[in-house]
């Protein structure tokens, strides 16, 4: 039987043991959320409203403690981790407020008397999540879902369980019906059965490539609808004419934050030869200048990884890389010492064909690509099968708007600044960084039947 374990990074500790729900607890689970949904899909917006904002208030009045939990769970430093609470709140509250123009019925004129288009829920959303952003991940696809109407059944990454169950409460706490929202201690061999259950009706995955090709070919032979947002290597394309302080110290920002375990932190630093010798030396001053510690310790940059074997194969990604020809120029050793931590890492002179360009470093560890000029800096950047994000750094924005908008192969790309999500922005990426988009209004309608309705 499989069992899930959450181990304290920091120290080694196993904190909390679950052993995984049987194929049969899981039915009847899956069938309470089905039930909950037939009773939801008829409550009406302001209802449902109400109820994410209290939700937020829930996030908000236990703030300090989920962050706590995160950092004994998966190692994040505990003011990213009240952070990300916050952020959580933030999207409850946008959908509260905008769910309802957003589901609003849109009238069409035809020759019809009367027709329009209407957002219908479709049921039961399986979500398979990862442990990087515990709540956020949860978050960013609970609120828009639970808004349109939808129940939601969550299987969260193996170690994170203990947050997984703390989301479930939060909604619980806040009002909504017991079995809205529910929490399915399994391990990710039950998730094709559940997959497969006929009262699920669709499925988002965060996580890996590989993750995401496994649900993509499952939820395509059962013909249900499927989100996925995947891994990425983004870009950050630093032209000649950068403001240089300004962009290393939003680079390192971008490469660090939750310790460098972030889907769209910044991987890749395409940096053309005219300012690389300044770059590097800056980058790597500040890289060094990040305190590394105790997560539940205030004023740390970085905790340990999540977990010791994604430790042990970004290492195992970092030799390789270097085998490649690429060049150490920070870091690169395993502390001594217990908990999973590596240090901020710089290479440089990574090609393509090693892994630090190929592809996804989960971790602290910043390739930086030289290059000639604009043009090779395009094509190095959308050299990748990663399109999640992607920035441009440059003072003629007029440059930098155009390489964003009409140059880049990615979800997003940002100018002069880090990629961020924003529950006021569509989020997703294209290639093998996955396919739908995630909030806006456009996450909204990942999971509603846009239904045309034609009365003659
Ligand atoms: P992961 O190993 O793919 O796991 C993610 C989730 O998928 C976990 O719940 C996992 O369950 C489950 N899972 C793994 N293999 C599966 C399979 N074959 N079938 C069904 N479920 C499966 O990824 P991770 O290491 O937790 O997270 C890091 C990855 O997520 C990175 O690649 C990162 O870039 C990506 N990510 C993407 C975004 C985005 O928005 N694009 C955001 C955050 C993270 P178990 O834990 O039980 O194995």
């Amino acid at each position: 039987m499989t069992t899930l374990r959450s181990i304290n990074p920091t120290t080694g500790q196993q904190i909390a043991v679950y052993p995984a729900l049987s194929l049969a607890e899981s039915g009847y689970i899956i069938q309470a959320t089905h039930h909950a949904f037939l009773e939801w899909r008829r409550t009406d917006f302001s209802a449902r409203s109400n109820l994410l904002r209290g939700a937020a208030m829930v996030l908000r009045q236990k703030q300090t403690e989920y962050a706590r939990l995160m950092a004994r769970e998966m190692g994040k430093p505990v003011a990213q981790g009240r952070a990300e609470i916050e952020k959580c709140a933030w999207a409850c509250e946008y959908y509260a407020e905008h769910g309802p123009r957003f589901l609003a019925s849109k009238p069409v004129a035809t020759d019809a008397s009367r027709s329009f288009v209407t957002f219908q829920p479709l049921g039961v959303v399986l979500a398979v999540m990862p442990w990087n952003f515990p709540f956020w991940q949860v978050f960013r696809f609970a609120a828009p879902n639970l808004m349109a109407g939808n129940s939601a059944v969550l299987k969260h990454a193996s170690n994170v369980s203990q947050c997984a169950l703390a989301i479930e409460k939060v909604f619980r706490q806040a009002g909504f019906p017991e079995s809205l929202f529910r929490t399915l201690l399994i391990g990710a061999d039950q998730v094709p059965a559940v997959l497969s259950n006929p009262l699920v009706k669709a499925v988002t995955l965060t996580g890996s490539t590989p993750a995401g090709k496994a649900i993509a070919a499952q939820a395509g032979s059962l013909l249900k609808k499927s989100v996925l947002e995947l891994g990425g290597s983004d870009p950050y394309v630093v032209l000649a004419d950068a403001d240089l302080e300004e962009t290393v110290n939003t680079c390192v920002a971008a490469r660090l934050i939750n310790t460098g375990q972030s889907c769209i932190a910044a991987k890749r630093f395409i940096v053309v030869n005219s300012v690389r010798s300044n770059f590097e030396e800056l980058f790597v001053r500040k890289m060094r200048d990040r305190s590394m510690g105790d997560p539940l310790e205030e004023g740390i940059d970085l905790g340990p990884l999540a977990r010791h074997d994604l430790r042990d194969e970004l290492h195992r990604q970092v030799q390789l890389s270097l085998e490649a020809k690429g060049r150490l120029l920070l870091g690169g050793a395993i502390p001594v010492g217990p908990g999973a931590f590596y240090p901020p890492t710089v290479l440089t002179d990574v090609k393509k064909g090693s892994p630090a360009f190929d592809e996804e470093l989960f971790g602290p560890v910043a390739a930086i690509v030289p290059v000639k000029d604009e043009a090779e800096a395009i094509q190095a950047a959308n050299d990748s099968n990663f399109g999640l994000g992607a920035a441009v750094f440059t003072r003629d924005t007029v440059r930098g708007e155009r390489i964003a908008a009409e140059e880049i192969e990615a979800g997003c790309c940002f100018v002069n600044t880090f990629v961020k999500s924003d529950p006021r922005l569509p989020f997703g990426g294209i290639k093998e960084s996955g396919y739908g988009r995630e909030l806006a209004v456009f996450g909204l309608r990942e999971f509603v039947n846009i239904k045309t309705i034609y009365v003659k």
